[in-house]
């Protein structure tokens, strides 16, 4: 099959061919037709994620067609349209059979611990608790778009944050992840402040459904700003970068009692950040959540906010591409350039 080999860290990946993924017992194979590119591919790509063992295929939003089913697999069919979590639980475990699929032990990440989907064909362990049939209405682009960025935001803004309408919402870091945040946000009816040095992202982050937006460059103090706009401090906050100062900003912007949510991956020296914690989460009582992934089971809340048309994910759409060019967006991102979803739409 046609791929793209991670190779060497920080160099073009290898548009090659490779031998075909093999058939996991309870797995199928997936013919790829759209996958996204995400941070974490970067991540990967750059040398940082400890899961990758070169050469490796990345990608993890994928949406394609079932091209194979092996032998233990029951509820996935050939030729059904689908797409799966990123994180895969091992569906036999005492935490996945309560239905927490994103905190199994022996989880399988696509695109990480396995080959993932830069490919023609990706191999999906698990299957009958991780693939997610798609809705006739809804697009295999969307479906690769919601990837692990928007179903990450979903699981952090309404899941682990429960944020409600009417409340008001932080979102620091304005990339995939940010803006699925912002959108999801507005989608529930809350306010949200979007934060990001880049204009043309606080721009996309107006029409993803941001009611205020702020230029960290522009601003003395990102926190106080925030709590000028809310009259106190924001309910909820979302840290998607993976950044010491963003995280920072997170908790400070934060009301009596409000919820943090780090999405951002945060690597290398931001690992250990510091804390203010007597003016934050002692004083104003603030709770810190982590939020990774999405269990498969809850993709179909996703799917109804989608089809009620109150989460427009197109609007959150950026380039469209070939497997070619993924390094090329690789580079982008060293540099914060990539704005909106890219998509690889030509495998
Ligand atoms: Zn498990
Ligand atoms: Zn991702």
């Amino acid at each position: 099959m046609k791929a793209a080999l991670l190779e060497q860290f920080n160099q073009p990946l290898n548009i090659t061919t490779t031998a075909d993924p093999q058939l996991p017992s309870d797995g199928v194979i997936v013919k790829v037709n759209v996958c996204g590119v995400c941070r974490s591919d970067w991540h990967g790509w750059k040398g940082t994620n400890p899961l990758i063992a070169r050469p490796h295929v990345p990608g993890h939003e994928f949406a394609g067609v079932v091209v194979a089913t092996g032998p233990d697999c029951k509820h996935i069919n050939i030729d059904d349209r689908v797409t799966a979590p990123v994180i895969m639980g091992c569906g036999s475990c005492p935490t996945c059979r309560a239905g927490q699929l994103t905190i199994c032990d022996t989880q399988h990440v696509i695109g990480f611990t396995g080959w993932g989907a830069f490919a023609e064909y990706v191999a999906v362990p698990y299957a009958d608790t991780n693939v997610v049939k798609l809705p006739p209405a809804l697009d295999d682009d969307v479906a690769a778009a919601l990837g692990c960025r928007t179903t990450t935001a979903f699981a952090a803004v309404v899941d682990r944050a429960q944020v409600k309408a009417g409340e008001s919402l932080a979102v620091h870091g304005c990339g995939g992840v940010g803006l699925s945040a912002v959108a999801i946000g507005a989608a529930v009816g809350a306010t949200v402040i979007a934060v990001d040095i880049n204009n043309e992202k606080l721009q996309l982050a107006k029409t993803a459904g941001a009611t205020h937006v702020i230029n960290a460059r522009e601003v003395d103090d990102v926190p106080s700003a925030i709590r000028d706009l809310t009259g106190g401090g924001a309910n909820a906050s979302v840290e998607a970068l993976g950044v010491t100062e963003t995280f920072q900003n997170s908790l400070r912007c934060l009301a009596k009692f409000g919820r943090h949510v780090q999405i951002g991956q945060p690597l290398d020296e931001h690992a250990t950040p510091m804390i203010p914690l007597l003016e934050t989460v002692y004083y104003r009582q603030l709770a810190i959540l982590g939020s990774r992934g999405l269990s498969a089971h809850r993709f179909s809340a996703l799917f109804d906010l989608i089809a009620s048309g109150r989460l427009n994910m197109q609007q959150l759409f950026g380039k469209r591409i070939t497997l070619e060019q993924v390094s090329d967006v690789f580079y982008q991102m060293d540099n914060h350039e990539d704005v909106g979803i890219t998509l690889i739409d030509t495998i």
